[in-house]
């Protein structure tokens, strides 16, 4: 009996396309299929490795029909990967009723890792990354992008966005009123790309940053947002005001919050705003 197939799930550059790792290079050379999210846009990609594999659409509005037809030939033997316009497929991408049939079916399904926009702006945002929520796109209506910023206002761990370039002032501005000024935040745009940048302030100086240089509202975005005070808290805050309050009688007040910030864990932009405000 023919030996069933395996299902690949392949991540592709999210900007670059020297990211697209040699094992996943040779992974879509030798698969039958490429299940990919839109054809032409991933033919870019595999025109630049030479990549000649037959690919077919797999998007959120085929994806029910598809996954039936994708699972035989699986079962028959083919050996198929999944791609995304970019990233890791599934994380804000279709594809999770195909990995769901194909696991249901039978059928191994394995990771390509590589590029995900999530974690290569977190991996840069000098945010906590030891716990942190990824919440994807919030609504596009600010009333229902409001409630969902609500219910996040006392989460204590990072938290990740996903934003497209005609939303994120109106994102940031939602934020900034439900979670306060001196909230941390990071904006990352356009990561590996030629305009990348990776702007780090409290909400108040984020939007002041891109209100001043419409520039900074074009591109893609990952939002990240530093948790709420722990209730009662780790202190860190507390600790680093403290601190600071005893050094600030000795030094400038950057190299106080930096100091503070050093020796207590707190952000040291959170302690500089305080002192602006103070
Ligand atoms: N599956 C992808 C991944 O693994 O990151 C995400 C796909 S989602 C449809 C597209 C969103 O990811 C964009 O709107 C943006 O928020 C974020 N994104 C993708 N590429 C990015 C980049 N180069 N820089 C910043 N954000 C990016």
């Amino acid at each position: 009996m023919q030996p069933i197939g395996t299902l690949w799930v392949v991540a592709t550059p999210i900007g670059n396309l020297g990211d697209l790792s040699p094992r996943a290079q040779k992974t879509l050379a030798e698969v039958e299929l490429i299940a990919a999210e839109d054809t032409r846009h991933s033919h870019a990609l595999l025109a630049h490795y030479n990549i000649g594999t037959r690919c077919i659409a797999l998007h959120e509005h085929n994806e029910r029909e598809q996954c039936e037809k994708l699972v035989a030939d699986l079962l028959a033997g083919k050996n198929i990967a999944l791609i995304s316009d970019a990233g890791t497929p599934l994380i804000s991408d279709p594809g999770f009723r195909l990995v769901r049939a194909a696991r249901g079916a039978g059928v191994a399904v394995r990771p390509l890792p590589g590029p995900c926009a999530a974690i290569a702006a977190l991996s840069v945002a000098g945010l906590p990354s030891d716990r942190f929520v990824f919440e994807g796109f919030l609504p596009a209506k600010s009333s229902a992008r409001i409630q969902r910023l609500r219910e996040l206002g006392g989460e204590t761990r990072t938290l990740i966005f996903y934003e497209s370039s005609h939303r994120v002032r109106e994102s940031l501005a939602d934020m900034l009123a439900v979670f306060g000024e001196q909230r941390s935040a990071v904006l990352a745009r356009e990561l590996t790309k030629m305009f990348e940048t990776v702007l780090d302030a409290s909400l108040a100086e984020l939007l002041a940053k891109v209100d001043a240089d419409s520039n900074q509202q074009r591109g893609e975005f990952v939002l990240i947002v530093g948790g709420a005070e722990e209730e009662g808290g780790d202190g860190r805050l507390a600790e680093g005001r403290r601190v600071f309050a005893l050094l600030r009688a000795e030094l400038p007040p950057s190299q106080a919050a930096k100091l503070a910030a050093a020796i207590s864990g707190a952000p040291r932009k959170a302690l500089y705003t305080i002192q602006q405000d103070e």
